[in-house]
């Protein structure tokens, strides 16, 4: 079997502990060669600096290919832009360009004033300003803003053709929801690659709130089994199984790339990778 290539998503860190949790995070998990790690700006643009620094550290001192998040939200587009440029200057090509969440308490999405309207106004101004490789965000279940799943494929094959090259999915527990919309995306004559976006599950009641915020459907099964598994104390377990089962189901559905968003927390991501045969020693080999 072909190993997936793979991706990884840290936030940035906010103190000196997480910060080193960060770094811990990136040692445990480098050693499985990905092809680039992403950087993501907190709701609201709130973590710009700490984006911007834990971008540039990261690029300086890890030997990864490095992706910066960058959204619209609450900057005009020269001051967006001078962020894109930074991060230029500080050697890093791959942005992940997103519309971005509002600030905490705010519901929907506005405008800046001499802001970006939307996500294909940034991509577009990206892609005029230097030669970044752009990545954006694709939803298997339909964005919650979208008019219906339709009109959400129509929105990201404008992304591509403004100039990103490869999209990554927000979370989901079926595969058959990813195929479907590979489908719906290949049939809208979208050709860049749809890569799964895969949340191991650290914390189930977490996860199940983050996942009815983002509109990702939860098999009723789920909830059981984590219950069952916390009186066992075996949520880990359980969690490295399910997470494996999906990555699996989904290479053999002819995927070769997943990406996995860690939430600094390096143990389950490299147990599913592992299981898949992502390991050093293999990482190693496919590079020789
Ligand atoms: P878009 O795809 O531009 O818009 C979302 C949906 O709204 C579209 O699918 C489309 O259906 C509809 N839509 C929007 N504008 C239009 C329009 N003009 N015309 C028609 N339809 C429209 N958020 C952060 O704040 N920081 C991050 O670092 C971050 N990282 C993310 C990484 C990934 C891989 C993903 C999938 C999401 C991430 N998010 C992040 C969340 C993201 O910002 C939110 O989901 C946001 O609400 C949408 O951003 P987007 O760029 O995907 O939006």
């Amino acid at each position: 079997m072909t190993l997936p290539e793979i991706s990884f998503e840290f936030f940035p860190p906010r103190d000196l502990e997480a910060s080193f949790r960060l770094w811990d995070t990136v040692q445990v998990l480098a050693p499985l060669a990905p092809r680039f790690v992403s950087v993501t700006y907190g709701a609201g643009g709130t973590t710009r600096d700490l984006t911007r620094d834990a971008v540039a550290t990261l690029h300086k001192h890890s030997g990864l290919t490095v992706a910066a998040h960058l959204t619209c939200v609450n900057a005009t587009r020269d001051e967006t832009l001078a962020i894109a440029q930074g991060f230029a200057e500080a050697g890093v090509r791959d942005i992940v360009a997103l519309r971005g969440d509002p600030p905490k308490g705010e519901t929907g999405f506005t405008q800046y004033p001499g802001g970006f309207a939307d996500s294909c106004e940034l991509i577009a101004a990206l892609k005029d300003a230097g030669p970044f490789t752009i990545r954006v965000g694709a939803y298997p279940e339909a964005h919650p803003e979208a008019a219906d799943a339709q009109a959400d494929v129509d929105w990201l094959k404008r992304k591509i053709d403004a100039g990103a090259s490869e999209a990554l999915t927000q979370f989901f527990f079926d595969p058959e929801t990813f195929f479907r919309f590979r489908d719906r995306c290949e049939k809208a004559g979208i050709d860049a690659p749809i890569v799964p976006g895969i949340l191991p599950i650290e914390n189930w009641k977490g996860v199940r709130r983050f996942a009815e915020r983002c509109g990702t459907s939860v098999p009723a099964a789920l909830d059981e089994a984590f219950a069952a598994a916390e009186r066992d104390d075996r949520q880990d377990l359980l969690a490295t199984a399910i997470c494996t089962e999906l990555c699996s189901d989904l290479l053999d559905g002819g995927v070769d790339k997943l990406h996995f968003y860690t939430m600094n927390r390096p143990e389950l991501t490299r147990d599913v990778c592992h299981a898949l045969g992502v390991t050093p020693k293999a990482s190693l080999e496919n590079v020789a």
